[in-house]
């Protein structure tokens, strides 16, 4: 088995307490590496040798422009890599190849993207109302940012919150999924042959308790970015709080996809299988309540069915697989638990609802590409995040009663609309809760654009300019250049 150790201070070093715990093959169904089982007193180490780079050295000096080389020099050295990063990914995750693959192609990007940037982040001279001063501002780094990430994309959601973060001259301490650690620490180890200094991203693997709570209580760390669950995000957000620290939040969803019966029926359905089974399901975006009028429901019911049917599950190595594993035992159980939901709920089977075993399948944690139809947008099946392979379809009869069910949800983080009246796709746009909406596609993103949820789907926006704004302080400057000093005890 591999065996991989925590990053600090540009080091590969053992937990304090020596030991390790195991990673899986989510298609093998077992082990196959071995990852250091980091603690509080790890985290320390990590947060000091972060808070040292931002402090002195050769990154607390480094000018913005040569700041953004190094991210771009870094973006060079990751599209060389992209395939050893895939594969340790699909190894890990049990993600499709060909879907890793791009998505590690496209990682360096983020570096190109936040490295030109880099030179770009400057305070504003303000033409203050106020004889006598000369005003202005500054921009300067949070400071040491604790970064936390899911499994479903290790390395894609890492980035989102990295590139940015260097960008504005932070450091940087990762506590990667316990699932799936292995990416990051190869990744880190990229960062640093390309020329990031020791110290300024560092790497403590393990579990949530043992390793993300201390990240978050440690009073080095000024800001925290996490992505995950709801109820993880809500913890970190109520104890974040008690030390005023900076804090963002990408969590889940349960994502409408609406098709209109003026769609392009043929793309809607394709985009109705890419939103809930690309990926297994397993998407922070997931289209994972399909809502259909009812003039096409059936016929739009009878083709996502037919094309989920047909899809080949088996190793994601191999690039005619087109659903993969579930990437844990325990997803798969809640996966399975579900499909129980659902039928508890009374909708109706139409596909799936098991999970799949043999054949190309061997030992991996397969589900069956599941959908129900008939879905109560009230029931725990259309409300809860699934985040697997199993579709709800609601039917609607009008545009009005379509935005009410996809706005009746805790969740606003991405919806889909489906139809060929533009005037439809605007109205629709604007009246759905949601942060992302794609009109006629779906699960588009790049660095670009801001990315983020409204309600419980989070806070804050990846991705995009503003993204920077999130890692930065703004201090304000004011310059007596000859106003009299006056009266100490009435405010100018
Ligand atoms: P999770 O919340 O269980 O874990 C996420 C991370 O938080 C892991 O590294 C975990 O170890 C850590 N963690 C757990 N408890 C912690 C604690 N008390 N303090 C600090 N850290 C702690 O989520 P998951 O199961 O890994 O990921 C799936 C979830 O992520 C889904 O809900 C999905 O929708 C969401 N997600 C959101 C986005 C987005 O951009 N909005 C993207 C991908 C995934």
């Amino acid at each position: 088995m591999e065996k991989y150790l925590l990053h600090i201070d540009g080091e590969r070093r053992a937990s304090s307490t020596g030991e390790f715990f195991e990673s899986d093959n989510p298609f093998e169904g077992r082990p196959w590496a071995q990852i250091a089982r980091g603690n509080s007193d790890d985290v320390d180490r990590a947060v000091t040798a972060a808070h040292r780079a931002m402090t002195s050295g050769p990154w607390a000096e480094m000018t913005q422009s040569h700041r953004g080389l190094v991210l771009t020099t870094i973006a060079d050295h990751l599209a060389q890599n992209a395939e050893l990063l895939a594969c340790i990914e699909v190894r890990d995750n049990g993600k499709l190849y060909s879907e890793m693959l791009g998505q590690c192609q496209y990682l360096p990007n983020w570096f190109r993207y936040y490295g030109g940037l880099a030179d770009k982040i400057e305070g504003t001279v303000v033409p203050i109302d106020k004889p006598g001063y000369f005003a202005y501002t500054q921009k300067s780094p949070v400071g040491v940012v604790g970064i936390i990430t899911p499994w479903n994309s290790p390395l894609l959601l890492l980035v989102w919150k990295l590139a940015p973060a260097l960008a504005a001259g932070c450091s940087v301490v990762i506590k990667p999924s316990e699932y799936t650690s292995a990416s990051t620490l190869e990744f880190v180890r990229l960062l640093e042959e390309a020329g990031l200094p020791a110290g300024v991203v560092n790497v403590v693997t393990g579990f949530g308790v043992e390793v993300g709570s201390p990240l978050v209580d440690h009073p080095l760390v000024r800001k925290i970015s996490f992505t995950g669950s709801d109820a993880t995000g809500r913890r970190i957000g109520e104890q974040a709080s008690r030390q005023f620290k900076h804090v963002s939040l990408e969590l889940g969803g349960k994502s409408p996809n609406i098709v209109f019966e003026d769609a392009d029926i043929e793309s809607a359905v394709n985009g109705a299988v890419s939103g809930i089974f690309a990926a297994t399901g397993q998407t922070c975006i997931a289209g994972s309540r399909l809502l259909v009028q009812r003039s096409i429901h059936d016929e739009v019911v009878e083709k996502v069915v037919a094309l989920a049917r047909s899809a080949r599950m088996g190793d994601p190595m191999d690039s005619q697989t087109q659903v993969g594993p579930v990437t844990t035992r325990d997803q798969f159980d809640k996966v399975l638990h579900y499909i129980d939901v659902g039928r508890e709920d009374g909708a109706t089977l139409a596909l799936g609802g098991k999970a799949a075993t043999g054949g190309d399948c061997g030992n991996g944690w397969f589900v069956e590409p599941t959908i129900y139809t008939g879905v109560n947008n009230a029931s725990r099946l259309a409300q809860e995040e699934v985040f697997g392979p199993v579709l709800a379809v609601i039917a609607f009869d009008t545009e009005e009663e379509a935005v009410a069910i996809a706005n009746d949800s805790r969740y606003g983080l991405g919806a889909g609309v489906w139809t060929q009246n533009m005037g439809r796709a605007f109205r629709v746009s604007a009246a759905v809760h949601s942060g992302t909406v794609w009109v006629n596609t779906y699960r588009a993103v790049s660095y670009m654009m801001p990315f983020g949820g409204f309600k419980d789907s989070g806070l804050g926006r990846e991705n995009g300019i503003g993204a920077v704004d999130d890692y930065l302080e703004t201090k304000s400057v004011w310059i007596n250049t000859g106003a009299p000093v006056g009266n100490p005890f009435v405010m100018r």
